[in-house]
């Protein structure tokens, strides 16, 4: 095994045949390592899978000294060492999971000049005897790994990012480099102007993810939609299935396994030792399902992942770039599908009103909702919309579902303006508001408890919308939210006029609506 140091002044090429049994680089990386191997610093946007760890591994093993990476994976700091260590790099980490005598061990080594990668923690730089330990030893590049981290209008914002820039004051000689998958324009500036990297090369490598097919489709019901797609196109394949709350991960996991799929359920709330063996077991099986919240995936480098599924409306297009993005990394065809519908958006609105922190906050995660919700409602190529939400241009890719069946669109004017109008007839002549249930029943005229208990069948708008059927006026009611025609309030997801609602009521706006899949008939149904 060679010592700590072996490779210093080595050409990065040798070293990436010798340690890690490539012949060639890919995309930027050889650039990226020269940079950093001559001590400048380095900004690295990569989509997931891009292979960004060799960026900073090989420019530590080619400086003197150890590579310390900052990592807020520590879940994964065990098995990134490990993979190192088999490859006969001498990596360690140190983080909370670790007792005192394990992390002085650590420290001894990184003393020793016996390390040529340090994992650490965001959290130990807190610690002033961490610092003291990087001062005694030979530092060779700061690594920032998940760098979006930093970035405060993101969806992983984590405060001890924020120190990060000290380390710049404290070891100005030190090159630094940072890297993200997550990159927006706007978390790309933050994340330059956080880390004070303004002498930093920037890379930014391609986003787009040709083998993954992009699919959005409503939601009606969504277990039997996800079972079709598994039965119809996945049989046997590995996947995740992403679900926003613990009880929906459970319940779904417990739908497939009664199905007679193989799948596991993975969440926070669940024991430390029941996740990391279904985590475990997914990486180490063939065909296997897990059902998760977002708490899954980060990290996971699992290259035969064929499908990412949400049956829940993911927060931003962050995030489902993200987590769509852990299917196909091996770079065949894979399957990203999403079910949305009305109810995801009335409880995501519900949400972002009722959440902690100012205005200003509120005002960023509506943005992030409302970016996430045109790309859900276009009528263009999903992959356009997605990659020039990153700043880059495409044209039309053949490979999403709007490519494949383009979209139907329709004047859905005069339906929006039934749908406002209705809103207006409650709170002006009622003092009354309701949600989408009950705006329908009076769209299509009818007598439920409901509608008679609030004498609603005496209205002049009763029953003027029966030329649609109760599931268009879903689609009509989650495009008109989603278009911000009407905004949802308070706790119970009553629906109010939006901000425009005026210009399509007075008739000098159009209204353009997709138009749905008429839903299957019930005895086409498979399973339960
Ligand atoms: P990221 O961190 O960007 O998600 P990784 O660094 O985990 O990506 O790399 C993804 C996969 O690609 C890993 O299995 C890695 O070993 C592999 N890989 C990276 N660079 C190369 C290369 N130049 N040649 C072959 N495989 C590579
Ligand atoms: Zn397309």
């Amino acid at each position: 095994r060679p010592a700590a140091g072996a490779f210093v002044g080595e050409a990065p090429l040798t070293v990436l045949s010798r340690v890690f049994g490539y012949d060639s680089f890919r995309g930027e990386q050889a650039e990226i390592i020269d940079q950093v191997a001559g001590g400048g610093d380095a900004l690295v946007l990569m989509p997931t899978g891009g292979g960004k760890s060799l960026c900073y591994q090989i420019p530590a093993l080619v400086r003197p000294g150890v590579g310390v990476v900052i990592s807020p994976l520590i879940a994964l700091m065990q098995d990134q060492v490990d993979a190192l260590r088999a490859l006969g790099v001498r990596a360690g980490f140190l983080n909370s999971t670790q007792d005192l005598d394990e992390r002085r061990l650590v420290e001894a080594e990184f003393a020793a000049g016996e390390l040529d990668l340090l994992y650490l923690a965001p959290e130990r730089l807190r610690v002033e005897s961490t610092l003291a330990m990087l001062d005694r030893g030979t530092v060779s590049l700061f690594a920032i790994d998940e760098a979006h981290c930093v970035a405060q209008w993101g969806h992983d914002f984590r405060p001890d990012y924020l120190q990060l820039s000290a380390l710049h004051e404290r070891w100005p000689d030190v090159p630094r480099i940072a890297l993200t998958a997550t990159a927006t324009r706007a978390t790309h500036t933050e994340i330059a102007g956080r880390l004070r990297l303004q002498d930093a090369r920037h890379f930014v490598a391609s986003f787009d993810r040709p083998n993954i097919q992009y699919r959005i489709v409503p939601k009606n019901e969504p277990k039997r939609q996800l079972l079709e797609l598994l039965r119809g196109e996945h049989q046997g394949d590995a996947g995740i299935v992403y679900c926003l709350s613990r009880a929906s991960v459970e319940k779904t996991a417990a739908f497939l396994v009664e199905n007679g799929i193989d799948a596991v359920p993975y969440h926070a709330g669940l024991d430390a030792r029941v996740r990391a063996e279904n985590q475990a077991r997914f990486l180490r099986e063939d065909g296997l399902i897990v059902v998760a919240t977002i708490a899954f995936g980060m990290g996971i480098d699992k290259p035969d992942v064929r499908f990412v599924a949400h049956l829940d409306l993911p927060k931003s297009v962050e995030g489902y770039y993200q987590e769509t993005g852990r299917a196909g990394r091996d770079g065949l065809p894979s399957t990203a599908w999403l079910a949305y519908g009305l109810q995801d958006v009335v409880q995501q609105r519900k949400m972002i009103d009722g959440s902690e922190g100012d205005a200003e906050h509120r005002r960023r995660l509506a943005a992030h909702l409302d970016a996430m919700l045109a790309l859900c409602e276009t009528v263009e190529c999903r992959r356009v919309r997605l990659l020039a939400y990153f700043g880059q241009e495409s044209t039309p890719c053949g490979n999403c579902d709007t490519c494949l069946t383009p979209p139907k669109s329709w004047d859905g004017t005069v339906a929006t303006q039934k749908l406002l109008s209705t809103v207006v007839r409650l709170k002006r002549e009622r003092n009354q508001k309701f949600g989408a249930g009950q705006l329908i029943d009076i769209l299509l005229g009818r007598k439920t408890a409901k509608v008679i208990q609030f004498d609603h069948d005496a209205l002049s708008v009763f029953g003027i919308g029966t030329e649609l059927t109760e599931a268009q006026w879903r689609g009509v009611v989650r495009q008109v939210l989603a278009q911000g025609l009407l905004a949802v309030e308070g706790d119970y997801g009553t629906l109010v006029l939006g901000d425009a609602a005026g210009e399509v009521l007075g008739g000098r706006r159009q209204v353009a609506l997709r138009s749905e899949p008429e839903r299957p008939a019930r005895a086409a149904r498979g399973g339960k």
